[in-house]
């Protein structure tokens, strides 16, 4: 899947890394040609433009860190933003949700797209990856070779199939499968729904009337991942009729060119969950953001280097501060640096809670109800300082601080607190800094 893409893409970076300087308009360059790779793939426009903005502003925001070379860091954000457009803010997409037993899964889709193999792919999945029982019904009363299909499916797999009684609707057919599972001791029960070429009212209305009545956990739209664009309306089309919970997008073993991977998360808000890789059984994977960027961009060595780049120099940055520290050296800034790390950290207790003799400040600042919002203020009474100030608070005197609390919007006393607590770190590194390098990283856990 995605090799003309990959190919695309790959060629427009590869130019990129090999350029030791990059100027604003080789970016640029690169990107136009990124966006055309992106469109000629099939991504739809505003995704592709969205896309290429993102990496636009990342790129040019972002300091060159250092060993890597900007073409190189250029790659890692056109990577992290192929992840993020494809996966969203989801962590666990290939996880179904399938407790509380017999647990619904309502399979959905247009003829052809793959429904009903996709449904017996997935039993198989949920069979022999996660040890579930299931059973799965076939519910296209309108085309008995389905039924028979899917029954002849279930004995090739080991998965047993509702039998099937002729003239019943798809509304009974729902309840006796809900019926038989909770009988027989059933994990999931699967329900194939019929389908029909294009999305009809009736369609529509039949499968509400089953959704209706078996709940289902999991909605899941079954698409044929080489319609590109159409994959995409089908998908926003099923979503707003009967509520998806997610995509299999199937016959992504062709060399497809991928768009409809790249615009579902976006333009529907719906994940795909799994891919469909050819007509076997077992060719169905649960879909890993992470790895389809990586197999896209195939420049997986360039993106773990800026990231260890990265690591490398966050490191360096911390041993700088240490040796500051030592040297009994705190002020603003360090001060701001501290703050600031310790939002990322998950607050102030979170970061107290870490150093050494900062035990019981941790439960003091608990008891004042400290939080986030306090960090943030903190922060931007230091940035209403002068450069000068921030690297001396000892000058601060009365005009000052009036100055400085009217910038950030507070009162003085709030500047005073800080300035308590600015002198009662200090003091702390400073004694940390006695105890010698190795006692301060034996102290801090290094
Ligand atoms: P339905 O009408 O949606 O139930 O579609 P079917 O499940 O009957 O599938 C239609 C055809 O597509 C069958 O020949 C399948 O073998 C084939 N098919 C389904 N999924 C895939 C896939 O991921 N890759 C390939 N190459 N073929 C697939």
């Amino acid at each position: 899947m995605f090799e003309t893409l990959s190919e695309r893409l790959g060629g427009v970076l590869d130019k990129l890394t090999r350029q030791g300087a990059l100027s604003e308009a080789d970016v640029s360059t690169a990107l136009r040609e990124v966006r055309v790779a992106l469109l000629e793939a099939d991504v739809s426009l505003p995704v592709a433009r969205d896309f290429v903005k993102a990496v636009q502003e990342k790129a040019t925001g972002q300091n060159v860190t250092k060993s890597v070379t900007p073409g190189q860091q250029v790659v890692k954000i056109v990577h992290d933003e192929l992840v993020h457009v494809l996966a969203g803010d989801t962590k666990d997409i290939g996880a179904l949700k399938v407790d509380s037993p017999p647990a619904p899964i309502l399979m959905v889709g247009l003829q052809g797209g793959g429904k009903t193999t996709t449904t017996a792919k997935l039993a198989k999945h949920l069979t022999e990856k996660q040890g579930k029982r299931v059973l799965m019904a076939s519910l296209d009363t309108s085309r008995p070779a389905a039924m028979e299909q899917l029954e002849t499916l279930g004995r090739q797999i080991n998965v047993d199939t509702l039998p099937i009684v002729k003239g019943q609707s798809p509304v009974d057919i729902a309840k006796r499968a809900k019926q038989q599972a909770t009988l027989g001791g059933y994990d999931v029960f699967m329900l194939d729904t019929a389908g029909r070429l294009s999305i009809d009212d009736a369609l529509m209305a039949e499968v509400a009337a089953v959704r209706d009545v078996a709940k289902p956990h999991e909605t899941l739209l079954v698409v044929d991942g080489l319609t590109g664009q159409d994959a995409v309306n089908t998908a926003e089309n099923f979503d707003s009729r009967i509520g998806i919970t997610g995509v299999v997008l199937t016959r992504m073993d062709g060399d497809g060119r991928g768009g409809a991977a790249l615009s579902m998360r976006a333009v529907t808000g719906q994940p795909i969950k799994f891919v469909g890789l050819g007509e076997k059984m077992d060719a169905l994977e649960p879909f890993h953001a992470e790895r389809v960027a990586g197999r896209i961009l195939g420049m997986g060595d360039i993106v773990a280097l800026v990231e260890k780049a990265q690591e490398t120099i966050e490191a360096e940055q911390a041993e700088r501060m240490m040796k500051r520290f030592q040297k009994g050296q705190f002020n603003m800034n360090d001060l701001r640096n501290q703050l600031e790390q310790m939002i990322k950290m998950g607050g102030m207790q979170g970061m107290m809670g870490m150093m050494p003799g900062m035990g019981k400040m941790a439960k003091q600042i608990e008891d004042a109800g400290f939080d986030d919002k306090i960090l943030k203020r903190q922060i931007a009474l230091i940035q209403s300082m002068t450069k000068k100030e921030r690297a001396n608070p000892a000058i601060l005197q009365a005009s000052r601080k009036k100055r400085i609390a009217r910038g950030a919007g507070l009162e003085v006393s709030e500047l005073n607190k800080l300035l308590k607590m600015h002198r009662q770190m200090a003091d702390m590194m400073k004694k940390m800094g006695k105890m010698g390098k190795k006692g301060l990283m034996r102290q801090l856990g290094g």
